[in-house]
């Protein structure tokens, strides 16, 4: 299937057009693909028998398009033809720690993408969603693994999603009340950072000896995360 390549931005709809902290919101496709190529982990919004479900999950980018996958029995996955999703992805950067409580904040990086999903139903392009999604949050892996066979496939369900409605929010900086009343307090205000990084890889027990851990997995020890 070809795909052509998305606008530079992306155009508010009645639903991504922020209302609130609109100063927080971005429209520039890089910002929305540097969110979502930060993380792994996205949570999976959907409609189950009428009710809200919201699912933590796996996802990939490739381009304009998301890619989510699951087993064939998840009924969070068994979308119907017509039924849209929302896909969330959140990065905490830090506490904004203010003088007042009503002031506190979270410093932050989101992206939220709406849409009908698109069943991939082909083995080849359900192959290469598979390739993306791991290559995604492990890079290297789909070279090093095995890959998955046809009955696999067949128990996998996945999920591509268009990154054309889509909303971003980027929220940075200190707290908002150093200029207020409440400076007089004399309280300490300021923002307590946060970031999350790889450890050293931690070997299977069972692995036989002699096997060392691959140079791409060896090489994300100590890399930033998010
Ligand atoms: C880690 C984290 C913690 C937060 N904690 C709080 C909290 O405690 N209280 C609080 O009020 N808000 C919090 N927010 C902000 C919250 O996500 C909303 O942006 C905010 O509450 C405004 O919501 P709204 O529905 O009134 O926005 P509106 O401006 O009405 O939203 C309009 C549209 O903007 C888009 N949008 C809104 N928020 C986001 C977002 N965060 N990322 C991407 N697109 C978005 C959506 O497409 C939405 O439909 C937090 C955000 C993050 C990431």
């Amino acid at each position: 299937m070809t795909h052509t390549e998305p606008p530079h931005t992306l155009t508010p709809t009645d639903r991504t057009r922020p209302r609130r902290m609109k100063e927080q919101a971005s429209f520039e496709r890089s910002d929305l693909e540097s969110v979502l190529d930060a993380g792994f982990v996205c949570h999976l919004g959907v409609i189950v028998d009428g009710a809200p479900r919201v699912l933590p999950t796996v996802y990939g980018r490739d381009g304009g398009r998301l890619y989510v996958h699951g087993s064939v029995a998840s009924r969070s996955l068994a979308a119907d033809p017509d039924t849209e999703i929302c896909v969330t992805v959140t990065h905490v950067d830090g506490l904004v720690l203010a003088r007042s409580v009503f002031e506190h904040g979270v410093n932050y990086r989101s992206a939220m993408v709406y849409g009908v999903p698109r069943v991939l139903a082909d083995d080849a392009e359900k192959t290469e969603a598979l390739r993306v999604l791991t290559h995604h949050a492990a890079p290297g892996q789909w070279e090093y693994a095995r890959r998955p066979d046809r009955k696999e496939l067949a128990a996998t369900t996945v999920l591509e999603l268009s990154l054309e409605e889509a909303s971003v929010k980027i929220s940075a900086g200190p707290p908002d009340d150093g200029r207020s009343p409440d400076a007089q307090l004399g309280r300490w205000a300021g923002t307590l950072p946060l970031t999350s990084r790889w450890g050293a890889p931690t070997a299977d027990p069972l692995l036989a000896p002699g096997i060392t851990a691959p140079a791409h997995v060896v090489a994300r020890a100590g890399t930033r995360q998010g």
